[in-house]
């Protein structure tokens, strides 16, 4: 059954790694360049972010359930009372109360990665340029160089997206906000 589907302990485990990877290449990173992400009015909690894996979904999912019953549910209000959760641009993502992130530990991968220009080699061997954000380049000036290669990350969370599927079985394509994903757990999981 669709609802049943969690993430296998092992690569439940894998994930965690890599996602410890992914904050010390972005902290590396952004200390090289000199910069430090205090919030600024153009939050990136308020952007549009797609996540498009499975693993991302299930991880953020077992986090969700781990909360009390009276957050989920506070959470689930401030997803529903989007108008559109799957383009939510400039509204605030209903896992950020107060600038803090409910589930930091369990946030997806371009919520690590976002804010430091970077670069990433793709699959057919072209070399793909990032910008860093607008408070980046502010506080760092335009002339950095993409410091972040984030190629190594993508590779392994491919990687693990593959395992994940083969275990599962689950074929269905996923591009999803937060917020929607805040809602398909709480309709009893992905269709
Ligand atoms: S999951 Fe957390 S870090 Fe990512 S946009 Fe939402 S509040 Fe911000």
């Amino acid at each position: 059954m669709p609802h049943a589907l969690s993430l296998p302990s092992p690569l439940a485990a894998e994930l965690a790694q890599l996602f410890v990877r992914m904050d010390a290449a972005y902290g590396q990173a952004a200390r090289q360049a000199g910069f430090a992400c205090r919030g600024c009015a153009q939050n990136c909690c308020r952007s549009l972010f797609f996540h498009y894996t499975l693993a991302e979904y299930l991880y953020l999912k077992a986090g969700l359930e781990a909360l009390p019953a009276a957050e989920r549910a506070t959470i689930r209000q401030r997803a529903e009372a989007i108008p559109d959760p799957a383009a939510p641009a400039g509204v605030m993502c209903p896992l950020n109360a107060a600038d803090r992130c409910l589930l930091y530990a369990q946030r997806p991968m371009i919520c690590r990665l976002h804010g430091i220009p970077h670069r990433l080699r793709r699959p057919d061997g072209k070399q793909q340029i990032g910008q860093g954000c607008d408070d980046f380049y502010r506080q760092c000036g335009k002339g950095v160089q993409p410091l972040l290669d984030r190629t190594p990350l993508y590779v392994e969370m491919a990687r693990l997206e593959r395992a994940l599927r083969g275990r599962t079985g689950y074929g269905g394509r996923i591009r999803m906000t937060v917020a929607q994903m805040i809602l398909a757990v709480a309709n009893g999981g992905l269709l």
